[in-house]
């Protein structure tokens, strides 16, 4: 019997398995093929016995969180896809010297993280209200919205160390953060909960300036087409913002196949309906020749390119 048709056995009805399961029902940009096993762990110890198990069995796995960030192959996924969405636990922790520790499970919506901070009159986190993903996702990424990053509010992390089989705690330290990088990008991580530091606000401010940054990204059409978001990363030596390099390039509103570069936004790829995964990496790569052709810069991508034939 195939590994992964093992895993329902193993682990009897703990566990929610789908087979040849579409992952473009669960991602933004709604490309990808299939993930030959799609699993939802409701719970920490649920997931650190199936990574072991996989791990045993030599079967690969992805971690996914909300999909916002990804382009999986048309051609699928090898292996398990281990969502963390029905982990997303969100408590508020004791107040230490006036911060507020609040405790978020990787699974975690940032939309619901901003709801249960209005609930609660807990500010701090108003930047990240209407960022796509989860909070696993955005520590993985060192989401950056409006000028604050993630590492910015960020007091601690507890992970599946997948090396050691543990979970272990990383306490923050600046000088493993960066712009758009973590610490947990290293393949070495599941991120299980971040706790964050915030503080006590007022809950009519907080509820205004939720609502200002998600009109805020209505208006800049962030969610009038499949994406995910910007497509590369802004780098300080081009003096300019990717999206500005591209539209002076030309490219906005330039297509291959169903992948755009959005008529409005020269840093965000768009589905316009049919688009495949191949299609949005031709387009990638297009964008990244032609600006290198024009320019000499060397765009980075900062959505994440995964599945048969992307991965390395
Ligand atoms: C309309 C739109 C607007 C956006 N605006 C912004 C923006 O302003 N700023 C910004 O920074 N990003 C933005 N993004 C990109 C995206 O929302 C963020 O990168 C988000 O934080 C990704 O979270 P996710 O849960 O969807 O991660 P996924 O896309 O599911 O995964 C991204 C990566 O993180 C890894 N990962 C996810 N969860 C875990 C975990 N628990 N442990 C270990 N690894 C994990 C995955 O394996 C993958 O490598 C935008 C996207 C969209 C669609």
């Amino acid at each position: 019997m195939n590994t992964l048709r093992k895993i329902e056995e193993k682990f009897n009805t703990n566990i929610k398995i789908l087979y040849d399961e579409p992952m473009s029902e669960h991602t933004t940009f709604k490309v990808g093929g299939k993930a030959e096993a799609f699993i939802k762990p409701e719970s920490v110890e649920v997931l650190g016995q199936l990574v072991s198990f996989l791990q045993t069995e030599k079967q690969r796995f992805f971690i996914l969180g909300g999909g916002s960030n990804l382009v999986v192959s048309d051609d699928g996924i090898d292996g398990a896809v281990i969502c963390t969405r029905s982990m997303n636990k969100i408590e508020l922790l004791q107040e230490v010297q006036g911060t507020l520790l609040l405790r978020c499970a990787a699974g975690a919506l940032m939309d619901d993280v901003a709801a249960f901070c209005e609930a609660n009159s807990i500010s701090g986190l108003e930047t990240f209200s209407g960022l796509p993903g989860t909070i696993g996702g955005a520590v993985y990424m060192n989401a950056r919205c409006y000028e604050c990053s993630i590492s910015d509010v960020l007091q601690s992390v507890r992970f599946f160390n997948i090396s050691t089989g543990k979970i272990e705690t990383y306490s923050f330290n600046t000088s493993d953060w960066a712009y758009k990088k973590s610490p947990f990008q290293n393949g070495e991580s599941i991120i299980l909960e971040a706790t964050l530091k915030c503080k006590k606000g007022s809950a009519a401010e907080i509820k205004a300036q939720n609502a200002h940054f998600v009109e805020d990204r209505k208006s800049k059409g962030h969610f009038k087409f499949p994406s995910a978001g910007s497509v590369f990363k802004n780098n300080h030596d081009f003096g300019s913002p990717s999206g500005k390099i591209i539209d002076q390039a030309g490219l906005r509103g330039f297509s291959i196949g169903g992948a755009q570069v959005a008529p409005w936004h020269g840093n965000f790829i768009i589905n316009t309906g049919n688009a495949t995964a191949k299609d949005i990496h031709d387009l990638v790569l297009y964008i990244t020749e032609k600006v290198r052709q024009q320019t000499g810069f060397e765009l980075e991508p900062e959505i994440i390119f995964t599945g048969r034939g992307f991965d390395s």
